[in-house]
């Protein structure tokens, strides 16, 4: 239970800037482990989904008054599988509502087999800056079990044409913890990515989501459940692989270069205020967390041509949602320290005194006295003059951390 008495909450406000991430709903094919809010077989609705996109999108430039865009990031599902005049159109729709800075990054998720050079120059021009390409494997074997519809040599194709067309800032997504994969395989798939030399590596456990394709078959037994110590391993060798190369862990899922961490993602783990629209997407805005429903044919329907975000929006805090909006949960200062310290926690840096006092008013040792007294005891947090953050033993349990500091939302 944190002491709210000392804090005085001050949480940053969306005309300093956000983070606008757009969902894109549609996948060329349905990987089986998947349970985004994405679909296969439903291209009839792109050209309905781009209209409302570009409806919402105006709605909020207008109604949050032309708000500066600190980071852009095109998600989904399959991005790249939009016709690139979408991608051009939505693009040009971003600049003529929001107030979008030069460097501002832009990154777009991106399947292999997508990429052309004359594809990727046409990302280019429209503004794209980042490629976040999901790899997941160099093992063609383990591709195919993951249902994924592209090669491993596919992948290291489109990687080079990426870098032919100009981009100068991409990151690959890795899988490991994946069914019969050994030691040695994932130690191929990391040195194929590193040997591609790219700005940005991330690294995901295979999770068995309920209800996947995936699920139902490891439930029937046609592949093992996932060894949880095996995938431990292939963590740590991951660790030490990576940092002898040159790369910079700098979240627990993500190693970059120099300078080249995602600046979107940092948006989330500092907790500070992003939009999301699209289907399904999720907000933090305005002291509210709020997101989208979540099919792509309601959304069509309801953000249909004559869509105007009005008063009854929550940014405008009326108790009804309008438009897309299904679900607003309002932010009390009780759940925004927990949720600061849960996503802050995961940062190398971890959460930094400077931070903190600046939106809580006070330490985090004062407002957290018992947690951080008891997880200093089990040394499963370190404190020095810039900040708390996990040790090398937190690191391995951080989830028992971040259980620590979510408090009684209800205070
Ligand atoms: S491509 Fe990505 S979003 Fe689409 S189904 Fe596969 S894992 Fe899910």
């Amino acid at each position: 239970m944190p002491n709210l008495a000392p804090i005085d909450h001050n949480p940053p406000t969306y005309e300093r800037g956000i983070g606008l991430y757009l969902h894109v709903p549609f996948c060329q094919t349905k990987c089986p482990y998947c349970d985004f809010n994405t679909y296969a077989g439903i291209e009839d609705q792109i050209s309905g989904y781009v209209h409302s996109l570009k409806n919402e999108l105006q709605g909020w430039g207008k109604l949050l008054s032309r708000p500066p865009v600190l980071t852009i990031f095109l998600g989904g599902g399959t991005p790249s599988y939009l016709p690139t005049s979408d991608l051009e159109d939505i693009q040009k729709t971003i600049r003529g509502s929001f107030d979008v800075a030069e460097d501002t990054e832009i990154t777009m998720e991106c399947n292999p087999g997508d990429v052309t050079v004359d594809k990727a120059t046409s990302w280019l021009e429209s503004g794209v800056n980042r490629i976040s390409m999901g790899v997941q494997s160099f093992d063609d074997e383990l591709l195919s079990l993951l249902g994924r519809r592209h090669t491993a040599a596919e992948a290291k194709q489109a990687f080079a044409a990426l870098r032919e067309a100009g981009f100068q800032n991409q990151s690959v997504d890795l899988i490991y913890g994946l069914p019969y994969q050994s030691p040695e395989q994932w130690s191929h798939t990391l040195d194929e990515a590193i040997a591609l030399k790219p700005e940005h590596i991330s690294l995901y456990g295979l999770q068995i989501e309920k209800g996947t394709p995936l699920d139902v078959d490891v439930a029937a037994g046609k592949y093992p459940i996932p060894d949880d110590d095996l995938a431990a391993d292939m963590y740590e060798a991951a660790q030490s692989r990576l940092d002898a190369t040159g790369f910079t862990q700098y979240e627990i899922s993500n190693w970059s270069k120099p300078n080249m961490e995602s600046r979107h993602n940092l948006i989330y783990w500092l907790n500070e205020p992003y939009l999301g629209v699209g289907p399904g997407a999720h907000s933090w805005l305005a002291g509210q967390r709020f997101a989208n429903l979540k099919s792509p044919r309601r959304y069509v329907m309801v953000v249909g041509e004559d869509y105007e975000i009005d008063g009854s929006n929550p940014v405008a805090n009326m108790s009804m949602p309008s438009g897309p909006v299904e679900q607003i949960d309002e932010t009390t200062p009780a759940i925004d320290v927990a949720e600061t310290m849960m996503m802050g926690m995961r940062l190398n840096k971890g959460v930094t005194h400077e931070r903190f006092i600046k939106r809580f008013g006070a330490k985090v040792d004062v407002v957290f006295p018992k947690e951080v007294e008891r997880l200093l005891k089990l040394e499963l947090i370190e404190i020095n003059d810039n900040a708390l953050l996990l040790s090398e033993r937190g690191r391995l349990l951080g989830n028992e951390v971040f259980a620590e500091f979510i408090g009684d939302d209800e205070n």
